[in-house]
């Protein structure tokens, strides 16, 4: 066994990487897959359409994808303004947003990976008007959308959902990524993600998929055992600015590598799904011409 440290040019920082690991047994846990024992419908589930929330709020005979405030936020522009100072050293700050759920369908038991393409292309429309929307509002620094799905990974309820934090802050993964896209176009003259692409495009052994507008790959710099990034190949700073082909082509790709993780364990493989995108914080995330504008990613990442 020898381990190698590779750069992650997008957190800036090593990953360790243990050679061989491919040899390792499993001997981990596998989940009973109980697909078949899920309903499409659920009476005490407080996601399904027409059913009551702990709020009180009902939610909507909803036909295609259902988007609601939480009712439980961890962020709330109601929270106290006055919390009690830490002692010493330590600091605190409010720390603000509006927390949103998305139902992708009315059905159960259909995870993302099952929907039909053209469903996930308009949950992907739905994407970019929360986006758009919660992005222009000034109190709004940043709109995260991320999907944890499984048991595996915390999620308590099947139901097939995604989440939106958008937040005061901007969380630390996104500032390091738009500063180091920055600055190597101000070194390199080139866009840090097209150049990621460009290389794993060279090597050719870890893309999983593409078409003519998206890519699929296992990033070379990968922190997770199974790391998926799918990208537009053009350079956009937010899912907003994608057209309808390109976001086409995207949901497509979303679907292939999705299904591909269910196909690999034989069971619906849990995973956390963060969409990377542009802060909405005022900052110029555009690029001069000739280029045009920094990267968008979604990665998919087992727990
Ligand atoms: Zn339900």
């Amino acid at each position: 066994m020898y381990w190698e440290e590779r750069w992650h040019p997008l957190r800036e920082e090593w990953v360790i990487v243990a050679a061989h690991r491919q040899d390792r047994p499993w001997s981990g846990e596998t989940t009973q897959h109980n697909e078949e024992l899920l309903p499409e419908y659920l009476e005490d589930c407080y996601l399904c359409p027409g059913n009551l929330r702990v709020s009180g709020k009902r939610n909507d005979e909803y036909s295609g994808t259902f988007v609601f405030d939480n009712d439980h936020p961890c962020v709330g522009f109601d929270a106290p303004q006055t919390l009690q100072g830490p002692p010493g050293i330590y600091r605190s700050q409010p720390a603000r947003g509006i927390a949103r759920v998305v139902c992708y369908s009315p059905n159960h038991k259909l995870a993302l990976s099952e929907l039909e393409p053209h469903e996930i292309e308009s949950l992907l429309g739905v994407w970019q008007e929360q986006y758009r929307e919660l992005g222009a509002r000034v109190e709004i620094r940043h709109v995260l959308i991320f999907e944890n799905k499984g048991e595996a990974v915390g999620v308590s309820n099947p139901y097939p959902h995604c989440q939106i934090y958008a937040t005061n802050f901007v969380f630390k993964t996104i500032e390091t990524e738009a500063r180091a896209s920055q600055r190597h176009l101000a070194e390199a003259g080139r866009i840090l993600f097209q150049d990621v692409i460009q290389a794993e495009l060279e090597d050719g052994r870890r893309v999983i998929c593409e078409n003519d507008s998206a890519i699929a790959f296992i990033p070379y710099f990968a922190r997770y055992a199974y790391e998926v990034f799918v990208a537009p190949k053009a350079t956009h700073p937010s899912i907003a600015s994608l057209s309808s082909a390109e976001l086409r082509d995207f949901s497509d790709l979303l679907k292939q590598v999705l299904v591909k993780f269910d196909n690999l364990w034989q069971m619906p493989f849990p995973y956390v799904m963060p969409l990377h995108q542009a802060p909405t914080d005022g900052g110029d995330y555009e690029l001069p011409l000739p280029h045009r504008v920094s990267p968008t990613s979604a990665t998919a990442e087992s727990a």
